[in-house]
């Protein structure tokens, strides 16, 4: 009696019975086992079996629960030998949840052994005992439903007499206990089998590419709901296909369907079009690959949208590169036009240059032969007391002077142009050389004093003398030229310009001054440009003359010995131009004298 685990009160009768009925219950229980799909079916057929064959009125399934704490949970599997009188009782019982180790079901479960109560008079903790009584119900039995080592439920039965079960039915009723656990682990197993189908349908029908299974002939055996919406097919449509049927036929002469070459497991890996209902091609990648039971399965993708981007892509890039192409010839063929236009520009400028060069030359020449003769005239004329000869040929003089030096403000020009400038820099007085332009402007412009204001000590620059001599006659000469012609001078003497010279924050400042016409205010920053010529000198009753090319090349003079110009005017009241030298060395200021 190892198995048993006896109520302390277990009194009376033993509850033999014929091995032979024995047998056939375990047959009966066998039989319905075997037909019953669930533990729950097998039991009901079960509980009446046992019920039948031993004369025990009443009989209950508890299961095992499927969640924590995975106690014993009550069933509506029951027997009832006469339902009106037992019916109390049954309610008394159905809601009991016993705690293992509790009741005879909870130490069933705690044990895994049977358990049972000869007689409940004996045990007044019984719940239910009083409906017990009324019903007449006298013993309790309980049997485990083992499946494997574990207890999966609990079989309890209630006697109308005292009961004391011997060896043979205890060993009978863990067969029966054994028979139904083996039910329970089936009725397990193929939950876990449909739970696990469940989440590969699921997976199947929610995956995101379209997926097919058909066998070695192509005839399609399965497919998932993105392969419809791809092909614009039903499934059921599509299982009455083959994959042949969705293929395009271009396609298919060009990469003939190889089921049956392909070796098992491989993954294949390529690109098929397909045909939708409604005829519109669909370009896919896919990936086939054959079961171990022959049929291929096949992964497939729509990259319509891929391929259009990339065929907008290829587009892009060939008018990218078309464009490219015609930017790049125009380009070219501008920049041809360019070079020969540059090389043009370049043979008229030298043209231009050579001419300049000669013609200023050849009129050079007959000039100081004219200027000679003048000279000649004028010296006769003066001895012989021809005053209004000798005034005219002053005038030649003057107006050949004028001349000679227009020509060589082309020649400047051309040489300022052509960056050929030289500059002979030597030391020398500043304030001497002031003092000669002044007198030789003077000694030309009658009606005009030169007032010079030059410092005791030496102004020793570092320049290119004739040039800075040139420079300064030109503002001298134009303050002469731009005196303005009808009116006195304001303080109604003779006209007056004023050359200052000095030493000032370690260059040689230089600067003249008139009470001319002086120059528009918004024209001043254009005088140093080359032509330009103010609007109230042109445009004057008799227009003065000039090329507006002086002050360029005084500009360019003191910019190449890194000098500044600059003036300031107001317009009919005066102007005054300034322009900077570089000073000698120190030690030759000092040795120098007046
Ligand atoms: P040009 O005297 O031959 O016209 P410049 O280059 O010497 O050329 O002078 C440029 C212009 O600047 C002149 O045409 C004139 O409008 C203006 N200008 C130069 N010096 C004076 C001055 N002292 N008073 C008024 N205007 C002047």
């Amino acid at each position: 009696m190892d198995n048993i685990e006896s109520a302390a009160t277990a009194t009376t009768r033993s509850s033999s019975l014929e091995p032979a009925r024995f047998l056939e219950l375990l047959g009966a229980v066998a039989v319905a086992a075997n037909e019953a799909s669930t533990v729950t079916q097998a039991a009901q057929a079960c509980l009446e079996d046992v019920c039948n064959v031993t004369g025990w009125p009443v009989g209950r399934l508890y299961l095992l629960s499927k969640e924590p704490p995975y106690g014993l949970e009550p069933t509506t599997t029951w027997h009832l030998a006469d339902t009106l009188r037992f019916d109390a009782f049954r309610k008394a019982m159905a809601t009991i949840v016993p705690g293992a180790g509790d009741d005879i079901s909870g130490r069933v479960l705690a044990t895994g052994n049977a358990a049972w109560i000869a007689n409940i008079e004996k045990e007044p903790a019984f719940t239910g005992a009083e409906e017990a009584r009324q019903a007449g119900i006298c013993s309790a039995l309980a049997f485990p439903i083992t499946a494997g080592a574990q207890v999966v439920g609990v079989l309890e039965f209630f006697g109308a007499e005292t009961v004391e079960p011997d060896e043979p039915l205890l060993k009978v009723m863990l067969n029966i206990g054994n028979i139904l656990g083996r039910v329970a682990e089936r009725e397990q197993a193929e939950e876990a089998v449909a739970h696990s189908e469940n989440r590969f349908r699921l997976l199947f029908e929610l995956a995101s590419d379209g997926i097919a299974l058909y066998d070695r002939p192509g005839r399609i055996l399965e497919v998932n709901s993105r392969m419809c919406e791809m092909l614009g097919y039903s499934r059921e449509e599509l299982l009455a296909m083959t994959v042949r049927d969705v293929i395009a036929p271009e396609d298919l002469a060009k990469i003939p369907l190889r089921t049956t070459e392909m070796p098992p497991g491989v993954a294949v890996v390529g690109e098929r079009i397909l045909v939708r209902k409604d005829g519109i091609r669909v370009p896919t990648e896919l990936t086939a690959r054959r079961l171990e039971n022959g049929s291929i399965q096949t992964v497939v993708r729509d990259v319509s949208e891929r391929k259009m981007v990339e065929e907008e892509i290829r587009q892009l890039n060939r008018d990218l590169e078309r464009r490219v192409t015609e930017r790049t010839t125009q380009l070219e063929q501008a920049v041809g036009e360019l070079k020969l236009e540059i090389a043009e520009r370049r043979r008229l400028e030298q043209q231009k240059d050579e001419f300049i060069a000669v013609a200023s030359h050849e009129l050079r020449t007959p000039i100081t032969a004219i200027k000679g003769y003048v000279q000649i005239a004028l010296r006769e004329a003066e001895q012989s007391g021809q005053t209004r000869l000798a005034r005219l040929l002053k005038t030649v003089n003057e107006k050949t002077n004028q001349v000679t030096r227009l020509i060589s403000e082309m020649l400047d020009v051309s040489r300022v142009e052509n960056n050929v400038l030289p500059l002979e820099q030597e030391e020398f007085d500043l304030r001497l050389l002031a003092r000669d332009v002044a007198s030789s402007a003077e000694m030309h412009a009658e009606g005009f004093s030169i007032s010079l204001d030059l410092p005791p000590a030496p102004i020793m620059v570092y320049a290119d003398r004739q040039r800075v001599e040139q420079v300064l006659s030109n503002l001298v000469d134009n303050a002469i030229k731009y005196a303005g012609k009808d009116q006195l001078d304001s303080r109604g003497g003779r006209r007056t310009v004023e050359v200052s010279a000095m030493t000032a924050e370690g260059e040689a400042l230089v600067s003249v001054r008139d009470y001319g016409v002086g120059i528009p205010e918004d024209q001043q920053s254009r005088v140093f440009s080359r032509f330009f010529r103010a609007d109230n000198v042109t445009h004057a009753r008799y227009p003065y003359p000039g090329l507006g090319l002086g002050l360029y090349i005084s500009h360019e003079i003191v910019d190449r010995h890194k000098g500044r110009m600059w003036l300031t005017s107001t317009e009919g009241v005066g102007s005054t131009f300034y322009f900077t030298l570089p000073l000698a060395a120190p030690d030759t200021q000092a040795v120098t004298t007046t």
